[in-house]
C-alpha cells in the first residue's frame, strides 16, 4: 500500500457505499495491512514517499511550534497534485516531464518560506543507507535517522523532493490503471504475470538447532501474481494466483527470466492452471 491511513480512508469513502468514520476505519484495519512502523525495514513502501511524508510532518510540527499562520499539507497525493497545473483526471504530459513553465510549487512554497525563513533549525527523520562498523567489518544498512538542518536549506531540499514526487506518483497511478485495464479486458489464452522482488535476505537462523544446516548466502525472493481467465459459457472469471520464487542468486535480468519461466511451467504443467495453448504472457 503506498498511501497513508488518511488517504486510504478518503479513498474507501469515495469508492464504497459504506459510511465509516476515520477512527473506526483505523480500528477495523485487517491485521495483514501493516503500518510502516510495524513493518520496520521489511516495508515495500518506497523511500521517496516515506521521506517526503516525514519531512511534511516535521514541517507541520515546526510551523506549529513557531506559531506560523500557515497550513502545511501532509498528504503526498495532495502535495503531488500541487506540483502540477490544475487537472481533472491526469496531469498534462508537459507537466509530468517537467517541461512546463507554468506549473510548480512556487506559490505554495513561497507562502511557507515567507513564514519560516531564518527561524532556526528543524528536526526531521529520514530513511537512508548508512555504513555500520561491526568489529573489523563494515556493512550498509537501511535506517531511519534523525537530522537537524537550517530551515532555509531544508526548504530547498523539500522543494526538490516535491518536484520528483509529482511524476513519481503519476507513474505509479498510470501503471496501476494500465494493469487494471489489461486485467478487465484480458483476451482468451493470455495471462498476466506481475513480479516484484526483495533482494539479499540473509538466512542466518531458521531455528536454534538447525542453523548448522544453513550457510549465510543471501537469497532473493520474487513474489508473483498470476492472473488468468476461466470461461463458463458466455461468462468468465478472473483468477488470481500467488507464486513465490526464491533463489540464492543476486537479482539480475537473467535470474528474473529463469524465475518467470519456472513459475509459468509450474502453473501450466504442475498445477494444471493454465491451458497448454496459452499464447501470450504479459
Ligand atoms: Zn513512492
Ligand atoms: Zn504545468
Amino acid at each position: 500500500m503506498r498511501c497513508n491511513l488518511e488517504e486510504a480512508h478518503e479513498k474507501f469513502c469515495l469508492e464504497s457505499e459504506v459510511s465509516v468514520g476515520f477512527i473506526s476505519f483505523t480500528k477495523l484495519r485487517p491485521p495483514q495491512v501493516r503500518k510502516v512502523g510495524e513493518t520496520d525495514r521489511k516495508t515495500c513502501l518506497c523511500q521517496m514517499c516515506c521521506n517526503v511524508k516525514l519531512k511534511s510532518e516535521a514541517l507541520q510540527k515546526y510551523a506549529k511550534s513557531h506559531n506560523c499562520n500557515i497550513a502545511i499539507e501532509v498528504s503526498n497525493t495532495k502535495l503531488a497534485r500541487l506540483t502540477f497545473c490544475a487537472y481533472e483526471t491526469w496531469p498534462g504530459s508537459q507537466c509530468v516531464a517537467r517541461n512546463c513553465a507554468s506549473c510548480g510549487l512556487n506559490i505554495y512554497l513561497h507562502n511557507i518560506k515567507s513564514q519560516v525563513n531564518e527561524r532556526g533549525a528543524i528536526e526531521f527523520f529520514k530513511w537512508g543507507r548508512k555504513k555500520i562498523q561491526k568489529g573489523d567489518k563494515s556493512k550498509m544498512v537501511t535506517t531511519c535517522e534523525k537530522y537537524d538542518m537550517a530551515i532555509d536549506q531544508f526548504m530547498e531540499d523539500y522543494a526538490s523532493d516535491l518536484n520528483e514526487l509529482g511524476p513519481h506518483l503519476f507513474r505509479a497511478d498510470w501503471q496501476h490503471k494500465q494493469q487494471q485495464a489489461l486485467l478487465a479486458n484480458l483476451p482468451d489464452k493470455e495471462v498476466v504475470l506481475c513480479m516484484d522482488f526483495a533482494n539479499s535476505y540473509q538466512c542466518i537462523y531458521a531455528a536454534e538447532t538447525q542453523n548448522a544446516f544453513f550457510d549465510q548466502v543471501p537469497v532473493t525472493i520474487h513474489p508473483m501474481m498470476l492472473y488468468y481467465k476461466i470461461n463458463h459459457g458466455e461468462a468468465s472469471t478472473l483468477v488470481k494466483h500467488t507464486i513465490i520464487g526464491i533463489t540464492n542468486q543476486e537479482k539480475d535480468a537473467y535470474s528474473v527470466k529463469i524465475v518467470e519461466g519456472r513459475a509459468l511451467a509450474r502453473a501450466r504443467e504442475g498445477l494444471k492452471l493454465l491451458p497448454t495453448d496459452t499464447m501470450r504472457v504479459h
